[in-house]
């Protein structure tokens, strides 16, 4: 189908519901595309079905990547709230080790914890701050087509008052988390092809909450009968949120032939109940119920463009597969995807405004396509649990080893000018083709 680009003139609207970009949902992703875009000038309506704050189920930690992209927004991210972390203590095989994050000239050398309850809403305001308009308790139902162009020009939501409402811009962006509903209803489904995991989690009251260092373990057992205490592909985590609480959770990956008949909660219990009594990870200091969601990887929606439309964040499956980390990937493809947006709109012809926008799926390959191709081979080997037993048993105690591990885990490498390790990585990204693929 040819496609016909925008024609509207960024900055002139008819109506309140009218707007240059309309972005659905105020994630991390949605917040900071919003803010980007508005920031370069243009009018942003941002949707949100829930309102702020808002419990999200997460891990709630940010490696360097992450901070990375906070510190590109201006935001600040020292004092209450906020609790840094100097690296990752890893646990399994009998072994403890700690790495501390590495010291690169792209990334800073410290991450961050803080509950989704608060840092979504500290994104978001950032967002209103550069400009967007955001309209809370607005929940978008579905895509508003223009037939004869054959691209989106806007979406519906029911309002907060209960009534439908319709908003037009010429591009959407689709930041609506994992589920996704917008971009199934733009045709755009899941691939099984593509990674996905599954995580819970829950918090806990704990002497551990000042914890300054971000903790994995690495030896999730199936203890089910017809598990025979294999070693699952996934890690559980406990991550001091500096409360008073600890996030603790584990996921796991779709590789693994326990994941469809894994009982999480369970295993999360399974898991906690073998950890020091005073620590404190007991029913009687949870501060809530175990929650979970799906962790959508390696791309597991595509394409990331068309008609008018682009994907960012969970809702294009931007996890990264080796770590189950998603809130940098989240903000980073925003990031990209307003930039692509802000170009194409500057653009004076819809030809020349469509062949801008075409370059976003372009750039997010460039950017992860390799990394992600090397990713779903990882999720590949270790979905067999004799690979995770020798990895923990023989890669644990080879500290150089470890510390080439977190940096490709993490996808923690300056680009240019690093050490070896950085080298073989981004060597080995750059040989790995491209993970988009045919459809
Ligand atoms: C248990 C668990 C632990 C995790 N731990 C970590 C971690 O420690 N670190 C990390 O980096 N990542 C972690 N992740 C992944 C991370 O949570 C996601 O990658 C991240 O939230 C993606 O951000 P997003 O903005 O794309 O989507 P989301 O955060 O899901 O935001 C989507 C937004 O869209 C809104 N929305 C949905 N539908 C509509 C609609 N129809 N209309 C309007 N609004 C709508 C939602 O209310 C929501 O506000 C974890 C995930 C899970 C499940």
């Amino acid at each position: 189908m040819t496609e016909t680009a925008p024609a509207q003139t960024p900055g002139r609207r008819d109506s309140a519901a009218d707007a240059d970009v309309i972005v659905v949902g105020a994630g991390p992703a949605g917040s900071t595309a919003a803010y980007y875009l508005a920031a370069a000038g243009l009018d942003v309506l941002l949707l949100e079905k829930t309102s702020f704050p808002r419990e999200k189920v997460c891990g709630d930690g940010l490696t360097p990547r992450g901070v990375r992209c906070l510190v590109d927004m201006g935001i600040e991210h020292d004092g209450a709230g906020w609790i840094r972390n100097q690296g990752l203590r890893i646990l399994g095989g009998g072994m403890r080790l700690q790495l501390p994050w590495p010291d690169l000239a792209t990334y800073p050398d410290y991450g961050l914890v803080r509950t989704r309850y608060d840092f979504d809403e500290v994104l978001v305001h950032a967002a209103e701050g550069a400009g967007a308009r955001l309209l809370q308790r607005t929940a978008v139902t579905g895509p508003v087509i223009d037939e004869s162009a054959g691209r989106i020009e806007g979406v519906t939501a029911t309002t907060a008052d209960g009534g439908t409402v319709t908003f037009r811009a010429p591009l959407v962006v689709a930041a609506d988390g994992n589920s996704s509903r917008l971009s199934l209803a733009m045709g755009l489904r899941k691939r099984d092809d593509r990674p996905m995991g599954v995580a819970v989690r829950r918090y806990y009251k704990s002497p551990r909450h000042e914890d300054d260092w971000m903790e994995s373990w690495l030896e999730l057992r199936d203890s089910s009968p017809e598990g025979r205490d294999r070693l699952l592909p996934g890690y559980g985590w406990i991550f001091g949120v500096g409360d008073g609480t600890s996030n603790v959770g584990c996921g796991l990956l779709n590789t693994s032939a326990s994941f469809r008949n894994v009982d999480y909660k369970s295993l999360l219990r399974g898991w906690l109940a073998g950890t020091p009594e005073e620590w404190g990870f007991t029913e009687e200091n949870a501060t809530g119920p175990i929650r979970g969601a799906a962790l959508p990887m390696g791309f597991n929606r595509t394409p990331h463009y068309t008609r008018g439309f682009l994907l960012v964040g969970d809702a294009g499956g931007m996890i990264n597969p080796f770590n189950g980390e998603g809130i940098a990937y989240a903000m980073e493809s925003a990031a990209l995807a307003a930039d692509v947006i802000v170009q194409a709109l500057a653009r004076p012809t819809p030809a020349a405004r469509e062949r801008a926008l075409q370059a976003y799926p372009r750039l997010l390959q460039e950017r992860y396509g390799g990394y992600y191709t090397l990713g779903r081979i990882f999720v590949r080997i270790i979905g067999h649990p004799e690979v995770m037993r020798l990895a923990t048993r023989h890669g644990l105690p080879h500290p150089t080893l470890m510390r080439f591990t977190l940096k490709l885990l993490a996808n923690l490498t300056d680009p240019r000018g690093g050490d070896a390790m950085d080298r073989v990585i981004n060597a080995m990204t750059r040989i790995a083709p491209a993970a988009y693929g045919p459809r």
